[in-house]
């Protein structure tokens, strides 16, 4: 299992085959140790440049004829095992990742629509996504669609010959209704329009790729990273759009790029041997988009995302039952109205929360206090334990109220489309004793 690249010393990488278990591979898959220094932590790379060999090797290198790095904004060895364990953890040929999440959405639908454009979006997203999608690139003359996700055929019926993707959270925030992935994916696949998932909100649990989705991405600032402590995202490529299949749809991807060259995105990547040329979409998008715009990821951040990504196996499922635990407190508590909580959902909900996440609910609750806003605000300031936050995913329990911080500048239909009721509560449940987060929102209940 393990390779000798060096003559009697420790293995630097294990043999990709036999394919290692996702627990596995977060810990193992792409890196053993330094062959300089055998130490056995990815090392943070903090260079901004890579030595040529020869002129020749540079200009192989630039024109994409041979893999290799030119310079830290485009690819870095800390960030490449960071995205090549998060590949693997969603079952991805490839990743990029960026420097924050909003810059992974942006990369994933710029990379293949551009002005004239339209793409289909679910409606119930993240504000911060709701105001890109309806805003900024609405500015830039491509159009988003926003349809009720709850029947998938919206989708097909929204789209035209300039659809250039589909869009949608898996588990949205803070709607928590988990999306049709399967059957939107089965759809989109009939169609021939690549279907685009953010899966910030339960990587390990749902993977979006195997449930017929053709991208995936993440805000890493959540559950990948952890513990609340860098800006960070990823995109990753399931490898099963067939782009030639579809060319007329898809002229970015592949037309000849004066761009780059006259390059043609598909031949290159099938040329160039090695992670960056195994995904001719992210191909693509490092060396058009990444290169342009610059939202590179610091190696430091690499750094954290791969220490967050070695335990996320751990913690996922605990965030998930501690959710599930405290959801059941609060749907018996007197003083809610109700509470949102994937499994708590119809027989549609129920049959979708179970295909994307098996036995998990998720990490998150919403639920409404009695009282409307008033106790809202009066129980958040009483909370003691529980952080008033507007950030999920962190290890310690986060409460926040959406309509003043998340959603504050999402108009008030679009917020309430995005299920942002003006006195709903967002908990992102942590990893402490359920017995203490039980208390703290008892006790903040009692007194709001
Ligand atoms: N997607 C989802 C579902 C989010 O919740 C967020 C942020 O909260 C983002 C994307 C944006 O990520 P970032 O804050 O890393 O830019």
């Amino acid at each position: 299992m393990l390779t000798k690249s060096q003559k009697n010393g420790p293995a630097t990488q294990l043999d990709p085959t036999p394919a290692l278990h996702v627990e596995t591979a977060v810990l193992h898959g792409s890196y053993r140790c330094d062959p300089a220094t055998l130490a056995t932590t990815v090392p943070i790379y903090l260079s901004n440049a890579y030595a040529f060999e020869s002129i020749e090797h540079a200009s192989d290198v630039f024109d994409l004829r041979r893999e290799g790095r030119t310079y830290s904004r485009l690819m870095n060895p800390t960030t490449d095992i960071f995205e090549q364990r998060v590949a693997a953890l969603e079952g991805g040929i490839a990743a990029l990742a960026t420097s924050s999440g909003q810059a992974a959405i942006m990369l994933a639908i710029l990379n293949i629509a551009a002005a004239g454009d339209n793409i289909v979006s679910s409606a119930h997203l993240y504000g911060g996504t709701i105001n890109l999608l309806a805003g900024t690139f609405q500015r830039l003359g491509i159009e988003t669609r926003f349809v009720d996700p709850s029947d998938p055929e919206r989708f097909r019926e929204a789209s035209d010959h300039r659809t250039r993707c589909w869009f949608a959270e898996a588990l949205p925030n803070p709607k928590l209704s988990p999306f049709p992935v399967v059957e939107v994916g089965a759809i989109a696949h009939e169609l021939g329009i690549p279907l685009i998932i953010d899966n910030t909100m339960t990587p390990l649990i749902t993977r979006p790729l195997e449930l017929g989705a053709h991208v995936t991405l993440h805000s890493t600032s959540k559950y990948i990273c952890g513990h609340g402590t860098t800006i960070g995202g990823i995109i990753v490529d399931g490898g099963t759009f067939d782009w030639a299949a579809y060319s007329e749809r898809f002229p970015l991807m592949t037309s000849p790029d004066i761009s780059h060259g006259n390059i043609r995105w598909l031949d290159a990547a099938r040329d160039l041997p090695g992670p960056y040329g195994s995904s001719p979409y992210l191909l693509k998008m490092r060396n058009t988009l990444m290169r342009d715009f610059g939202p590179c990821p610091s190696p430091f951040a690499s750094f954290l995302c791969i220490q967050g990504l070695e335990t996320l196996t751990l913690r996922m499922p605990r965030h998930c039952s501690n959710a599930r635990q405290l959801a059941e407190y609060l749907k018996a508590h007197t003083s809610v109205l109700d509470v949102t909580y994937p499994t708590f959902g119809g027989t549609v909900e129920r049959h979708r929360a179970e295909q994307n996440m098996g036995d998990h609910g998720g990490p998150m609750i919403v639920f409404e206090i009695a009282g409307g806003i008033d106790a809202g605000r009066r129980f958040i300031e009483r909370l003691q334990l529980v952080y008033h936050v507007s950030n999920i995913g962190d290890a310690r329990t986060l409460a926040t109220h959406p309509a003043s911080t998340t959603h504050a500048s999402v108009p008030r239909e679009a917020r309430l489309a995005a299920g942002v009721r003006d006195g709903t509560i967002r908990i992102s449940v942590g990893l402490e004793h359920i017995e203490d987060i039980v208390a703290d929102i008892g006790q903040a209940l009692d007194r709001a």
